[in-house]
């Protein structure tokens, strides 16, 4: 009797074991291949799910295994080489298996949905069209160029697309297929030609030995320090051009708001076709196109943000991590990893290297760095010749601040616009006024579900929460004593903005923050208007602070961030830097010497002098050394527990009874903190509390969460809770 075959697959479910069917009735054993996706009997419903072993022996009774109903793919989704990280991150992160399989998949393949098709429109060249030559046709060059692509391209054909991110009109491709030396036809895109090496400026000295730093064929991560400017962006690029030479591919990530249009054209500009884009503003079947051609290996490169991490990539050579230090690789919800250090673990089993690259490198890269488990190379000046910016503090303790600007920021910014160059105010807030007050009896806006204050949208005349998002009208009297002397206190960007437009009638003022950018393309149009000179002013959130480049800005103003000296959370002062030098990194880019003004009521904090006087690794070395001092991260390993409710005290009881839980299990290697509320205890109509475990051994707080963690959701109380665990967690709250 032939041996039973038993599947073994990841349902996406909370649950954090993998289950047991047999294979569906009447289906060829071939197909039943590790990576393929499965229908299959779940609770009184069917799920997808995705085979991750085929095995002999059950865990269960062989004779009550259900039966699977259906194989849904040809050929394997994922190879044994991206199920097994996906299962060392479920492992590592404690999250259920199913639900991080299905995290890596596009969304209509999770839902079961046929895979999209990659067939593209190509077009290849007619026996008439190989004979033709280019050079013949002087007096159309764009024709001429059309031709000679083709030419070159392997199997001389090219998708529609290819070909116009080379910069073919359609107009071209119809007169030469009316002279019959091309024609349409549909297929898979070819692997993309070599781009020309052509475009690249030549690198400095300090770029060239990153480059040549980097073993190519095998692991090793890489800190890429570069000051903003620096030509960080060149050296990926110089990377991934030696990659693709080789025949393998490059996973490229960039934070949230980094991955704008200029950034896009700029990798299509240098690398070509075979680029792959993957971010969350694509539409559903782009973004799983993207993700097919590079799981067959077509797309040589993949730009993307966060969860571009998990495409499967069969030739993966390559992955750069460019801002690692930012917050946004992190998944701040449900399967909650940091695409950073996941990547460090993919580019291992990967045999490739990972390099990081930030002008702010996160402490805990620093520290790897430090102990030589990460090369750290140095890119020190900006390139061409551009000079750093000089920075400031204005101490603005006794200065009457308008709209929380002080007469003398207010008038380096009348300077600098007189002179011709555009300048850059930095406003942590958005909205109008953070508070609205009644003069009358004191009286202040406040969300009904959270702990927080309502913002005043006045565009809009809403007050709005931002943090559970709900808004309702603007009073017009007080509702508690009918007053009508409602004001507001603070001021956000659109208050700014609207002093700004008062004092400076004639200049264009471009506000960047989420309100102004909700639209699809407003983003690229501010932008746009501020390279063309449409814009003088530019204000406005973190938005601003990323990535892009302003080379007539010289001029830039910073406005709060004092909180981050004093915030509760031991990541403020790190967090608050990072800002500073990326939103200063604005300043100056070009030939003109740029100046960064820092406005606080803190001028003599050590910190803000370290960072102004010596500048950021001066400051990063202080900090790590308090870090170490009072054995927080990176110098220890944490993780949270945390748990809402809407009863007061249900996420207590949960917390407390998970402490005595992790008692019992722990060999006194873990130390546990807690349960305390959250800094924002209620949110949402929400109690919130966490426990906080911390370890100075990684491996001692692994196995406690081994052991741990699926014993939580016994626990009674758990019922009563919305309860997550994050490990490494980045915000505390
Ligand atoms: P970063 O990524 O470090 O912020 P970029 O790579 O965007 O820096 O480079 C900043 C600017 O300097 C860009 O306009 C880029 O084209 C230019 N640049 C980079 N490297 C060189 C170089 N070797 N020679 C001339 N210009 C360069
Ligand atoms: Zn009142
Ligand atoms: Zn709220």
């Amino acid at each position: 009797m032939p041996e039973q075959q038993i599947l073994r697959v990841a349902v996406p479910a909370p649950l954090y074991h993998c289950f047991d069917y047999l294979p569906p009735a009447d289906v060829d054993i071939e197909r039943l291949v590790p990576g393929v996706r499965l229908r299959v009997p779940f609770g009184r419903g069917e799920r997808c799910a995705v085979l991750l072993e085929v095995v002999t022996t059950a865990e269960m009774d062989g004779r009550r295994l259900k039966r699977a109903l259906a194989v849904l793919d040809a050929t394997p989704l994922f190879t044994p080489s991206d199920l097994s990280l996906l299962n060392w991150a479920a492992g590592y992160y404690q999250h259920p298996i199913g639900e991080v399989v299905a995290n890596a998949l596009p969304v209509r393949l999770r839902k079961g949905e046929a895979p999209v098709s990659v067939l593209q429109k190509t077009w290849s060249l007619t026996p008439c069209g190989r004979l033709q030559d280019p050079s013949a046709l002087r007096r159309a060059p764009k024709q001429a160029e059309l031709l000679a692509l083709l030419q070159v391209s392997p199997g001389q054909r090219l998708t529609q697309e290819q070909l116009q991110q080379c910069g073919t009109y359609r107009q071209t491709l119809q007169v030469l297929q009316q002279k019959g030396w091309i024609e349409s036809g549909g297929g898979m895109p070819e692997a993309a030609p070599r781009p020309s090496p052509s475009a690249s400026p030549p690198l400095n000295t300090d770029q060239q030995h990153a480059v040549n730093a980097v073993e190519l064929g095998q692991f090793g991560t890489y800190l890429l320090d570069g000051v903003t400017g620096s030509g960080k962006t060149e050296v990926y690029l110089a990377l991934v051009e030696r990659v693709l030479a080789s025949g393998r591919q490059a996973l490229v990530l960039v934070p949230e708001i980094g991955l704008t249009p200029q950034l896009i054209r700029r990798f299509e500009r240098r690398l070509g076709m075979g680029l792959a884009i993957l971010h969350s503003g694509l539409a559903e079947g782009e973004r799983e196109r993207a993700w097919h051609l590079a799981r067959l290996g077509q797309a040589s490169v993949v730009l993307g943000t966060r969860s571009a991490l998990l495409t499967p990539m069969p030739r993966l050579g390559l992955i750069v991590v460019d801002e690692e230090h930012d917050l946004s690789f992190k998944q701040q919800d449900g399967f909650r990893y940091s695409a950073r250090d996941l990547a460090v673990i993919r580019a291992q089993r990967s045999d490739c290297p990972a390099m990081l690259g930030s002008a702010t490198p996160s402490l805990e890269t620093l520290q790897n760095a430090r102990s030589g488990r990460y090369q750290h190379l140095h890119l020190t000046r900006r390139a061409g010749d551009a000079q750093p910016a000089r920075m400031d503090l204005l101490d603005i303790r006794s200065v009457r601040l308008e709209a929380g600007l002080s007469p003398l920021l207010i008038q380096m910014l009348r300077q600098t616009l007189d002179a011709g160059n555009q300048a850059l105010l930095f406003i942590n807030r958005r909205g109008y006024a953070p508070i609205m007050t009644c003069h009358a009896c004191g009286w202040v806006a406040q969300c009904r579900r959270c702990d927080a204050r309502l913002t005043l949208h006045a565009a809009s005349r809403l007050l709005w929460c931002h943090h559970c998002g709900s808004q309702r009208r603007q009073d017009d009297k007080c509702p508690e004593c009918g007053d009508t002397d409602l004001r507001t206190l603070g001021q956000g960007t659109e208050r700014v903005e609207e002093v700004l437009a008062n004092w400076f009638p004639d200049v264009g003022i471009a506000r960047i923050d989420r309100d102004t950018t909700r639209r699809k393309g407003s983003l690229d149009q501010l932008l746009n208007g501020i390279r063309n000179g449409k814009y003088s002013l530019l204000l406005g959130t973190q938005m601003l602070a990323k990535g892009h480049h302003f080379p007539n800005v010289t001029l830039v103003g910073i406005l709060d961030v004092d909180q981050g000296l004093f915030g509760a959370d031991f990541r403020a002062a790190e967090r608050m830097a990072q800002l500073i030098v990326q939103v200063a990194g604005r300043a100056g880019r070009a030939e003109k010497p740029g100046r960064v003004l820092i406005q606080t009521r803190h001028p003599d904090h050590p910190m803000m002098q370290r960072l102004v006087r010596q500048g950021y690794a001066a400051f990063a070395s202080d900090m790590l050394e308090e870090r170490e001092a009072a054995a927080f991260p990176p110098f220890s390993y944490q993780a949270l527990l945390r748990a809402e409710a809407p009863q007061e005290s249900a996420p207590r009881e949960f917390l407390e009874q998970a402490y005595a839980l992790a008692e019992t299990l722990s060999t006194g290697q873990v130390e546990l903190w807690g349960p305390v509320p959250a800094p924002m205890e209620r949110r949402a109509g929400r109690f919130r509390a966490h426990l906080l475990l911390q370890a100075d051994q990684r491996v001692e707080l692994q196995r406690l969460l081994a052991r741990w963690v699926n014993q939580l959701a016994t626990l009674k109380s758990a019922r009563r809770v919305r309860w997550s665990i994050d490990v490494d967690p980045q915000e505390m709250f």
